[in-house]
């Protein structure tokens, strides 16, 4: 070969060669053990940034100080050991989104978990967000349909909302956030459940429960199983919320549930601990307040120039005892527009949903009403306040006067008519006629024991033969003189045939 080639082509090698040298800013592990490791190096790494493990797995830096970092482990702590070198990316942590998402159950990292293949997404939202700002965001006012009778009546939730739903363990309340879910088929709203610290198989149930009533078409599930690390418990509700903020950005209405924020906040105490920061309160972190507070601010109404959308929130808190003055039931009342308080004893007396009229409460959801749900509403609130005054006469059943004797047997009526079935929920018109026919004195001869019997029918009938009622509530949407008396009308029809049968 011809000596002059090679130098010639050694030259045009050296003319196209170009140093690239690129920094990596980079760790080791220090000590590992519990879902947390202490790395040094990393000089650089910001807060909340995603670092890498040799084998790939995920990390979270969580504590900067001044000579090391402290990372919370994403993936499987068994395999990282001490010496391993811990590579920066650069990026804040985020997850998977868009309309993929939908009908999919995924872990906090928004990996699926159901079997159903790979989700090819290529939108990803950071986890933890700023909150949109007041300027963007317009007043709740339109109504977020639970479908359970006594909580749209007296604890009516809008959409951009946060409810809280509180009580003790057993009380029912996932029961009321999954029925609300289920309610939302054909409403337009899209639902993520997070399923925080429970059992795999209690979530598996749940699943099956939204895929046998349809919801699944529009819902998603997020889990963080009692088996996974604790980290994973830790992200899964900011996870939910940023699948749910993708819709709300695209001006779409979205129901988030965290069942729940007890098991939240444990987990934030646990890894806490281990990376050594002070104790507080409960042994919970100074910062818990926060964890929960940033958390729930990005449910919001945005106004039209925004887009429209909204995102509701439901977080749960379970309380020990019924003590809602704890440490973080207190904190969580704070945060949210109200709460729905269920209660033990009302729950094995058999009231359920097992909800505490008294103590529940709903600061921006009656603006969100319809007008006549709230015509309705009004009189039962009052005929409830006035029966749970009177209850404890009423065993004297003899002696009362006339008009205390009808307030006790219409506030009993209530308290049954609020009673609902499982899996149940109730079209808005559906409720409106019940209490319509409640709280009009409709049903004083009815007695209590069959009053449940009586409902059940009673909407079968308005389905059947009363389309009429449901077309007009319907379509007003008020209890106008023409749609009373169409009620009125129906009503009367209806008990006219059960007197025969
Ligand atoms: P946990 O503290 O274990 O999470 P929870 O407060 O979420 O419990 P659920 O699991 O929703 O309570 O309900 C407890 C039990 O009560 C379940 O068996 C459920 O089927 C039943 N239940 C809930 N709501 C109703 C209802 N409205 N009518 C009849 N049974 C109900
Ligand atoms: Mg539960």
């Amino acid at each position: 070969m011809n000596k002059d080639y090679i130098i010639e082509q050694l030259k045009k090698q050296i003319e196209g060669f170009e140093s690239s040298v690129s920094e990596e800013s980079v760790g080791t592990v220090l000590e590992v053990g519990d879902g947390v490791a202490r790395i040094s190096g990393l000089a650089g790494a910001m807060a909340s940034e995603m670092v890498e493990f040799p084998n790939g797995d995920l990390g979270v830096v969580l504590n900067l100080e001044e000579d090391q970092v402290g990372i919370m482990l994403l993936g499987d702590m068994k395999v990282i050991k001490e010496g391993d070198v811990v590579k920066s990316t650069g990026k804040i942590l985020s997850v998977p989104v868009g309309e993929k998402m939908i009908g999919r159950v995924v872990d906090a990292l928004g990996m699926p978990l159901d079997g159903k293949g790979e989700i090819k997404t290529d939108v990803r939202y950071p986890v933890e967000k700023i909150a949109p700002g007041v300027i963007t965001r317009k007043s709740v006012h339109q109504p977020l349909q639970t479908g359970i009778k006594a909580i749209d009546a007296l604890i009516p939730v809008g959409r951009g909302q946060r409810e809280l739903i509180i009580g003790d363990r057993q009380t029912g309340k996932t029961a009321v956030a999954i029925d609300t879910i289920i309610n939302q088929k054909g409403q337009g709203v899209k639902c993520i459940y997070v399923a925080i610290g429970q059992k795999e198989s209690k979530v598996a149930r749940i699943v099956s429960m939204l895929e046998e009533a349809g919801a699944m078409e529009y819902t998603t599930v997020v889990v963080a199983g009692a088996a996974m690390p604790v980290s994973l418990s830790f992200m899964a509700p900011y996870t939910g919320t940023a699948i749910g903020e993708y819709f709300m950005d695209k001006g779409e209405d979205v129901l988030v549930v965290h069942d729940d924020l007890s098991k939240h906040a444990a987990a934030y105490r646990q890894i806490s601990l281990i990376l050594r920061r002070p104790p507080g309160r409960e042994a919970y972190p100074g910062d818990v307040f926060y964890l929960h507070s940033r958390l729930l601010e990005r449910s919001a109404k945005l106004n039209e120039e925004n887009g429209g959308g909204s995102l509701t929130a439901l977080p749960i808190i379970e309380t020990q005892g019924g003590d809602v003055s704890a440490y973080i039931p207190t904190n969580v009342i704070s945060i949210t527009d109200g709460q729905i308080y269920l209660e033990s004893d009302l729950f094995y007396k058999g009231i359920r949903p097992a909800l505490n009229v008294g103590l529940s409460v709903s600061r921006v959801g009656s603006s969100a009403q319809i007008k006549a749900m709230k015509q309705v509403a009004g009189t039962l609130r009052l005929d409830l306040a006035q029966f749970r005054e009177l209850e404890a006469f009423a065993q004297f059943g003899s002696d009362l006067d006339d008009k205390t004797k009808k307030l006790i047997e219409r506030g009993k009526r209530g308290v049954e008519m609020l009673k609902q079935a499982q899996y149940s929920p109730l079209s808005v018109e559906h409720e409106v006629a019940a209490l319509y026919a409640l709280t009009r004195g409709h049903l004083d001869d009815v007695a209590v024991e069959d009053l449940v019997e009586w409902e059940k029918n009673f909407h079968d009938y308005l389905n059947n033969e009363g389309k009429a009622v449901i077309d007009s509530l319907q379509q007003e949407k008020a209890l106008t003189p023409a749609v009373e008396d169409l009620l009125k009308e129906y009503i009367q029809k209806y008990k006219d045939i059960t007197a025969i049968a």
